[in-house]
């Protein structure tokens, strides 16, 4: 569904690429997370998939459409949507179900179809009953949804989000990845950029980028293996891991599914 091929991508006042060689297919209906440190690049890599940005050599595609061919552009803004750091800057009315009709309205979608589809992004998003809600009334965490309802509206097949959890507390960042976890698994293709190893531990594939390259990419437990490789990349691999690890080294024998504090349990309560 996205494919990128050999790209490249030099901001105009850079010394270095923010992107080299980078080539990635995600398929349809695929969840990966991309993480990285800072400068690394996944902002940039982010940009590119609704032609926000375009490679300087190289090709992205989304569904087959080049973002560098002006007139495939609105089609592929209307299939990716994205989702930034903070909520503030995407919201832009006052009440909640009028902020998330605002994209269709903007298309010119009929008033039926309108409601119809507030309401149905509303509900995927787990926020009905605030409709009626003013924003800012809302917590960080509603906020982030209530962006995402918006983008539902327009009825997207591929969701971006780029540190979408960043400015929020943790019970609105676990508001935040079960709400994408839930569309994921309706249907919807991710790309999460994310600085929060424990959020990717969920995900179908782990893209790991540093100066511009993608260095390590697999399933969860695939890249959790690579302790090594991801310091090299200044990341540390979520707690459990850690700790999984310093078990095994006294003998526990778990494995490498072991990624969250449930699954920990469930392997060592046997073995104690
Ligand atoms: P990340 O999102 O991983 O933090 P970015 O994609 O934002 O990384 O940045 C990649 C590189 O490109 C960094 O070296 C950054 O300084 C540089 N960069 C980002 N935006 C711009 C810009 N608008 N102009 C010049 N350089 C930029
Ligand atoms: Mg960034």
């Amino acid at each position: 569904m996205i494919k990128f091929d050999n790209v490249t991508f030099q901001y105009e006042n850079a010394f270095s690429p923010a992107l080299s060689n980078v080539s990635l297919e995600i398929p349809d209906g695929e969840f990966v997370a991309i993480v990285g440190h800072n400068g690394s690049g996944k902002s940039t890599l982010a940009k590119h998939v609704n032609g926000l940005l375009l490679p300087v050599t190289g090709t992205v595609t989304v569904n087959g459409l080049d973002t560098r061919v002006e007139d495939n552009l609105l089609k592929i803004r209307q299939n990716v949507g994205m989702a930034f750091q903070n909520p503030d800057n995407q919201l832009v009315t006052t009440i909640v179900e009028e902020d998330v009709a605002f994209g269709p309205e903007n298309l010119g979608v009929a008033p039926s179809e309108i409601r119809a589809r507030v309401d149905e992004a509303l509900a995927d998003v787990g926020m009905s009953d605030y409709a009626e809600f003013a924003v800012h009334h809302l917590s960080g965490g509603q906020k982030q949804r209530i962006a995402i309802a918006g983008i539902l509206a327009l009825k997207p097949q591929i969701l971006v989000l780029d540190e979408a959890s960043a400015m929020l507390d943790p019970s609105g960042r676990a508001e935040l990845l079960s709400t994408v976890h839930k569309l994921h698994k309706q249907g919807m293709t991710v790309l999460m950029v994310t600085q929060y190893m424990e959020e990717t531990t969920g995900c179908d594939r782990i893209v790991v980028m540093n100066r511009g390259k993608i260095v390590l990419t697999g399933t969860p437990s695939e890249v959790f293996c690579h302790p090594d490789l991801l310091m090299e990349s200044n990341l540390v691999p979520p707690e459990v891991v850690t700790v999984r690890d310093s078990l095994k080294q006294l003998g526990f024998s778990l494995s490498d599914n072991v990624l969250t504090a449930g699954q920990l349990a469930e392997e060592l309560c046997p073995l104690l």
